[in-house]
């Protein structure tokens, strides 16, 4: 922290940012809120001029007047470059993940990232999400790329909501659209579905789909692949209607990006975004499809049928996520036999190398720590890993450190609302099984974010945590942003180490 010519105010050094004539600064002001600061030119932006500055609120119109002077500040597609995506729901936590990205290197970090679902259980919209990593970015220097992710996108409202929003990264979850029961059909109920799928929406026929599966042998590297009537039959009922959602939810999202018909919420004046926008040539977005929430896993032959018709369809994608063997439960380790799941992880890596190439996405992939090596090596480390509410669980850990009685408080209540709040997360534990606050010592509190029914419990509570406790925690934690930083890093930086390039 320095104040010289802050107007007395402490200024983050290293959000110190000089540009095009004008410096920029994140400060704390007088009550310890984070503020912008801004020497020069303070065209449009709002806020109190003070010294040989304006201080400005960290508010949307700033941000977006901040993302027309710093080309850096807005996100980018990252391509097939190895990546992570770091769900932070507090939007406190982006300064954390970066430490832990610079520590590692050679991991491009997708800093915005939250489902539709977090953000009505956090009470934030997708521009907050996107604008709170920006101020992230701006406090610890970061220039190198990043990404934005609209996470399980389920309509084309949602699309609409966040292209205007600048995300880069879509995620389509057209998991509301598959047919989970295919997957044990008899062979005459599958044949009646088949007959039934949306065909015109398919842009297809049936007999012409069966022309171009049943008995044709699909060579991907050493793994021979031959769909009979009944696979195919199993694969196109179980997905089709996926397929033309996906495919819909696609052109819409092209048709949104066009640069002549993309309205953004913030026009750029002219002569700030010279030489800063991206080259026209350059793609506006990339897609990732999901359908990593759906009842049963996707098989190899199903994964080959998903990504041939995307593609015959004129999907583009960047990356997929199967529904994988075994149980990917929220911020706990992988549940389920490893070589079992290696077996099917690399056929699902070979797939995505022969028809794509795209990244495979790993959602729901913090702390599975058992099976990152192995997924970094079958993918060649083109792989994308989503992670969303580890970062929260991190925050408590530094919450049980520096306000043992607020800790114990959240406790208390996550483990009264587990069985309520459980309802759409992938989760097993037991609430009867996490340790009650007021049996536990100050020091032994972080240790409850050790035990996998203590982690899950916490983790999908967060919603009726923050409603309650939203603000005493965020003010704790600014409070204490050294510890929660070094929180985050830690836990991130074991996260990245293994898909990281060897040295
Ligand atoms: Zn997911």
């Amino acid at each position: 922290m320095n104040t010289d010519g802050w107007g007395g105010l402490q200024v983050y050094a290293s959000s110190v940012t000089e540009y095009a004539g004008t410096t920029y600064a994140l400060a704390l002001d007088v009550e310890g809120r984070r503020v912008l600061c801004v020497r020069g030119d303070a065209t449009g932006f709002e806020g109190e001029p003070r010294g040989s500055c304006l201080v400005a609120p960290l508010s949307a119109t700033n941000a977006a007047e901040m993302r027309c002077r710093l080309p850096w500040l807005t996100p980018v597609p990252l391509g097939l470059a190895t990546s992570a995506g770091t769900g932070d729901r507090l939007g406190l936590a982006t300064p954390g993940h970066i430490h832990a990205v610079r520590a590692v290197g050679g991991i491009q970090p997708i800093l915005a990232q939250q489902s539709m679902r977090e953000n009505a259980r956090t009470g934030r919209t997708p521009q907050e999400v996107v604008d709170d990593a920006c101020w992230g970015i701006l406090q610890v220097g970061w220039r190198d790329p990043w990404g934005a992710d609209a996470d399980h996108l389920k309509s084309t409202d949602d699309i609409d909501i966040c292209v205007a929003a600048g995300y880069t990264f879509f995620t389509i979850d057209p998991g509301d659209h598959v047919d989970n029961a295919a997957h044990t059909d008899d062979l005459a109920t599958l044949r009646e579905k088949y007959l039934a799928l949306p065909w015109d929406r398919l842009r297809d026929l049936p007999d012409a789909m069966r022309a171009r599966y049943v008995g044709r042998r699909q060579v991907v590297e050493d793994l021979t692949l031959v769909f009979d009537e009944e696979a195919l039959f199993r694969a196109a009922c179980k997905y089709g209607g996926a397929l033309a959602h996906t495919a819909e939810m696609y052109a819409h999202l092209v048709d949104r990006t066009r640069p002549q018909s993309h309205a953004t919420p913030h026009d750029c004046h002219p002569e700030a975004t010279e030489g800063s926008q991206t080259s026209h040539s350059a793609p506006a977005f990339e897609l990732e499809v999901s359908v990593d929430e759906t009842e049963t896993p996707t098989s190899p032959l199903e994964h080959v049928f998903i990504a041939s018709e995307l593609t015959r369809l004129g999907v583009r994608w960047v990356s997929l996520a199967p529904r994988y063997v075994g149980r990917f439960e929220k911020g706990v380790d992988y549940i389920g036999d490893l070589d079992v799941f290696q077996t099917e992880f690399a056929k699902h890596a070979a797939i995505a190398r022969v028809l794509g190439p795209y990244k495979l996405s790993i959602h729901s992939g913090s702390d599975k720590f058992s099976i990152y090596p192995l997924m970094a090596a079958e993918t060649r480390r083109m792989a994308h890993l989503k992670t969303a509410g580890t970062s929260y669980l991190e925050a408590l850990r530094a919450i049980a450190g520096v306000d043992p009685a607020l800790f114990c408080e959240i406790l208390s209540l996550a483990i009264e609302r587990y069985d309520e709040d459980r309802a759409t997360y992938h989760v097993s534990a037991d609430a009867g099984k996490v340790p009650a606050p007021e049996t536990l010592a100050d020091d032994e509190l972080a240790g409850v974010l050790d035990l996998f029914d203590g982690r899950e419990v916490l983790h999908v509570t967060f919603g009726s945590v923050l409603d309650m406790y939203g603000a005493r925690l965020r003010s704790v934690l600014d409070e204490n942003e050294g510890a929660h930083y070094a929180a985050l890093e830690a836990h991130f930086v074991r996260h990245l180490v293994p898909f990281a390039e060897e040295a």
